[in-house]
C-alpha cells in the first residue's frame, strides 16, 4: 500500500540508458532504485546506496530520516514544525511538535477510502475453524459507533478509559474509539486478578470501563465482568462499565452497566475524528518494575504510530496483502504494537489470537497458519520451548508454505528453541527475527531484520539495531563502552519517535528510571551530535530543533560481539520474566508480606526450562505460626494470584529461619540467586552478612525442598 519506489518508469528508462554507457553509474543506480524501493523516503536521503547506509543515515541524521518518515507514512490534519524537542537528560521527550493527526483515522478511514473490504482483522477465536473476518469498513463503522457512545456518555478528550477484554475486534474497536475521540485508553490484561485491575483503574483515574460478560481460552470459560464488579467496588472513580456479550450466557447487569452492543447500534456509524496534537496522550500500559508499585508508561499519539508502523513493516517485511499473525495477547505491548496499531497504520491483515498453543493440541498454532494463510508468524520463546517437547509431528501436519518470516519476542530464546522454529517451523528458509524491545521503547529497537536480505542471521541474537536506534554499552561507572566483544548495561544514546514519554502521575520517577540511572552520566559522556544540515531536509523548513543529550536506560544487560551484534543477557534490576510477562520480585514479595503467618520475605527468579523464568520465594515466619507446610504455601499461592495473577505464583517455597542479610540490613538476593542456582562456590564472600550462618541452612533447606517437589 506504501507509494511504490521512486523507480518510476521514467526513472527505469533512465537507469537503463545509462547502463548502456557506463557500468558504474549503473551500479550505483540499480542500488539507488533497490533502496528506494525497499524504502521510498530514502530516494531523498543523499548517498544513501542501500541497507547499511541507510541505517546509518537514520542515526546520523535522525531528524531527517524521521521526518520523512512522518509525511509519507502518515496523514496529517496539520503539519508538525518541529520534528524533535528532547533532552534524554532531562527526560523531555517531544517528537513532530505542531502537528496534529488522528490514529483512529491513520488506521482505518484512509484504508476504507482506498480499500474498504479489504480484511482488517481476522478473530481466531479459541474455537478452531470458527474465525471471524472484520473489513477496514466494518471496523470503521464499530469504531465511530463506540466512540459515538463513549461521547454521548460523557468521555471526554483527555479521559482514560480502562479496557479489560481479552483479544477481539470489539477491544481493538475500543482502543480506537478512544482514540477516534480524544481519550487515552489503558488496557489492562485479562488474566489479572481483580485487585491488580483496580490498582491500575485508580493509577489512570478512569471513570469509564470496558469489558465483556466472559473471556474464552484454551476452552475455559471465566467470568471477567464478574473480576471487574469486584475491582471496581474499591474505584470510586468509576461511574459505569460497558459489557460486551462474548459469550451468549447472561451476565447480572447493575445500574452503573452499559449493555455495550445494544447500546452501539443505536449509534450514528460516522465519528468524528478529534484532531490530537502529537504529544497528546495516546494510551497507558502498566508494567513491571523492581518497586511494588507497577508503572503507569505513557505513549503519545504520532511518534508511537509512526514506529509501530516502521517496525512492523521493515522487521517483518510486510508487504500489501500479506496476513500477520502475532499471537500476543492486547493486554501487552506486543498486542497493541503488532496486533492492532502497527499492521492498522499499515492497511494490513492482522490476525488476533484468542487461544492457547495447546488447545485443543500442540498443533494449533500450525492448524492456524494453515487455514488462515499466515505470512509472518510472532510468537513468545516460552510458546516455542512448550512446542519443542510435543514432537515435529505437531508441525509437519500443516502446510506453512505461506510463512516468510518467524518473530520472537518477550524474553530470551535459546539456541535449541530458535533452531528448532527456523528448522522445523520454517523448513529453514524463514528468517527468525529474535526482537528486542520493552513496553518502555514502544517497539522493536533491536532485530536481525531488516538488513541485506542475504546478511547472516545468529541464533538467540536480537543482533542489529532499527532505523534510528543508536545502542550502547555502558560500566557501572556511566563510562560508555566502546569496544566489541563486552558486556555492559544497555542504553541507547539518542531519542527515537516511539519511546514512552513518561510515567503516569509520576515523571521524577521516570528520569531516576530511565533518565539517570548513573548520576551525572547523561551530562559527562558526550556524543557526537547530528550535523545541523541534517535538519534540512528536502526544501522543508523546520524551526530549530533542540538537539538532545543523555541516554536511555534499558534495564537490561547486553553483550556486543566481537562482530559488533547486540545480545541480551537479562535484566540488571529486580525484575524477572515469566514466560514473557514481566514482574518485578517486590510486587510478589509485598503480596506474600501480607500473609499474616509471614514476617518478611525474598523473591527471586531462577532458570525455568518452559517458563524462561520461575519463581522462587523465600519466607521467614512468625513464631507460632499454626499452619505450616502445603497449607501455607497453596494459601500464598492463593494470595498472589487473587492480588495478582496466576503467572505471578511462586513455583518454589522455601520456608527459612532467617535471610542472608548485610549489617545495614538490606537481604542479598544475589546470595539466594547463587543457591538456587546450585552455585554454591558462587556465592562468594559472606563476611559481610550479619548472620553468615543463615546461609548454610538455606542451602540445606533448598535441597530438601528439591528432592520433595521435583
Ligand atoms: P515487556 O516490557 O513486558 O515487554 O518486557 C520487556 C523485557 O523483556 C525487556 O526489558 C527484556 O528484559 C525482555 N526481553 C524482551 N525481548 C527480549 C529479547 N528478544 N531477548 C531478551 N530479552 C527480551
Amino acid at each position: 500500500m506504501w507509494l511504490p519506489c521512486g523507480c518510476t518508469s521514467k526513472n527505469i528508462v533512465t537507469s537503463f540508458r545509462r547502463r548502456v554507457y557506463k557500468s558504474s553509474v549503473h551500479i550505483l543506480g540499480r542500488w539507488r532504485c533497490n533502496v528506494a524501493a525497499f524504502m521510498p523516503e530514502a530516494a531523498g536521503f543523499e548517498g544513501v546506496s542501500d541497507r547499511s547506509a541507510l541505517q546509518e543515515f537514520s542515526v546520523n541524521n535522525s531528524e531527517s530520516f524521521w521526518a520523512a518518515a512522518a509525511r509519507q507514512r502518515l496523514s496529517w490534519i496539520r503539519p508538525f514544525h518541529t520534528v524533535q524537542d528532547c533532552d534524554l537528560s532531562r527526560g523531555r521527550i517531544k517528537w513532530f511538535e505542531g502537528g496534529q493527526l488522528n490514529v483512529s483515522v491513520n488506521c482505518l478511514d484512509r484504508h476504507v477510502h482506498t480499500c474498504p473490504e479489504k480484511v482488517a482483522l481476522i478473530w481466531e477465536r479459541d474455537e478452531p475453524g470458527s474465525e471471524v473476518k472484520i473489513t477496514y469498513r466494518q471496523l470503521l463503522e464499530m469504531t465511530c459507533r463506540l466512540g459515538n457512545l463513549l461521547r454521548q456518555r460523557g468521555v471526554k478528550r483527555g479521559d482514560c478509559v480502562t479496557v479489560y477484554m481479552p483479544t477481539c475486534p470489539l477491544a481493538v474497536a475500543s482502543m480506537l474509539a478512544c482514540a477516534r475521540i480524544g481519550a487515552a485508553h489503558n488496557v489492562v490484561f485479562a488474566g489479572f486478578s481483580a485487585e491488580a485491575l483496580a490498582e491500575r483503574i485508580r493509577d489512570a483515574q478512569s471513570s469509564t470501563v470496558i469489558t465483556v460478560n466472559q473471556g474464552v481460552r484454551g476452552g475455559k470459560v471465566t467470568d471477567l465482568k464478574k473480576t471487574v464488579d469486584a475491582a471496581v467496588q474499591g474505584c470510586p472513580s468509576v461511574k459505569q462499565v460497558f459489557v460486551a456479550m462474548r459469550t451468549e450466557n447472561p451476565v447480572a447487569m447493575t445500574a452503573r452497566d452499559v449493555a455495550m452492543e445494544e447500546e452501539m447500534l443505536k449509534e450514528d456509524s460516522v465519528c468524528e475524528p478529534a484532531a490530537m496534537d502529537s504529544e497528546d496522550v495516546l494510551f497507558l500500559l502498566h508494567t513491571s518494575g523492581s518497586t511494588g508499585k507497577p508503572k503507569g508508561l505513557v505513549h503519545t499519539q504520532a511518534g508511537y504510530l509512526l514506529y509501530a508502523a516502521l517496525t512492523h513493516r521493515y522487521v517483518f517485511s510486510y508487504h500489501d496483502g500479506d496476513v500477520f499473525g502475532c499471537v500476543a495477547d492486547i493486554g501487552w505491548i506486543t498486542g497493541h504494537s503488532y496486533s492492532v496499531y502497527g499492521p492498522l497504520a499499515n492497511g494490513g491483515t492482522s490476525v488476533l489470537f484468542e487461544s492457547t498453543p495447546i488447545y485443543p493440541d500442540p498443533g494449533r498454532y500450525w492448524e492456524t497458519v494453515q487455514r488462515l494463510k499466515i505470512n509472518q508468524f510472532y510468537g513468545a520463546p516460552t510458546a516455542i520451548r512448550l512446542l519443542l517437547k510435543y514432537g515435529d509431528q505437531w508441525v509437519h501436519k500443516y502446510d506453512r508454505s505461506t510463512l516468510t518470516t518467524l518473530g520472537s519476542v518477550g524474553e530470551p530464546i535459546n539456541t535449541e528453541a530458535w533452531e528448532w522454529y527456523h528448522r522445523v517451523v520454517g523448513d529453514g528458509r524463514c528468517p527468525v527475527v529474535d526482537t528486542w524491545w520493552q513496553t518502555e521503547t514502544g517497539g522493536i529497537c533491536i532485530t536481525p531484520r531488516p538488513s541485506e536480505p542475504d546478511a547472516e542471521i545468529v541464533p538467540g541474537m536480537a543482533m542489529r539495531p532499527f532505523f534510528g536506534i543508536k545502542p550502547v554499552l555502558m560500566d557501572t561507572e556511566g563510562k560508555v563502552l566502546t569496544s566489541n566483544h563486552t558486556s555492559g548495561s544497555l542504553c541507547i544514546a539518542q531519542p527515537w519517535p516511539g519511546m514512552a514519554r513518561t510515567i503516569h502521575n509520576n515523571h521524577q520517577r521516570f528520569i531516576e528510571t530511565y533518565c539517570q540511572p548513573h548520576p551525572g552520566t547523561g551530562r559527562r559522556v558526550q556524543d557526537k551530535r547530528p550535523s545541523p544540515r541534517s535538519r534540512r531536509f528536502l526544501g522543508h523548513k523546520l524551526t530549530s530543533s533542540r538537539l538532545s543529550t543523555g541516554y536511555f536506560f534499558t534495564g537490561d544487560g547486553a553483550y556486543r560481539s566481537k562482530e559488533g551484534y547486540y545480545q541480551i543477557t537479562g535484566r540488571l534490576d529486580d525484575v524477572i520474566n515469566v514466560s514473557g510477562h514481566r514482574i518485578g520480585t517486590a510486587e510478589i514479595e509485598d503480596v506474600v508480606n501480607q500473609c499474616s503467618a509471614v514476617a518478611e520475605s525474598a523473591v527471586i527468579g531462577y532458570s525455568h526450562n518452559i517458563k524462561g523464568q520461575g519463581v522462587y520465594a523465600f519466607a521467614v515466619l512468625k513464631q507460632d505460626v499454626e499452619v505450616q507446610g502445603a497449607e501455607l504455601r497453596q494459601q500464598l499461592n492463593n494470595m498472589v494470584s487473587k492480588k495478582i495473577a496466576k503467572y505471578a505464583c511462586p513455583d518454589f517455597i522455601q520456608f527459612v529461619q532467617r535471610l542472608p542479610k548485610t549489617r545495614s540490613g538490606k537481604i542479598m538476593r544475589r546470595v539466594l540467586r547463587k543457591v538456587v542456582e546450585r552455585d554454591v562456590d558462587g556465592v562468594g564472600d559472606l563476611s559481610t552478612l550479619d548472620d553468615p550462618a543463615a546461609v548454610q541452612e538455606i542451602i540445606q533447606g533448598h535441597r530438601e525442598l528439591c528432592r520433595k517437589q521435583l
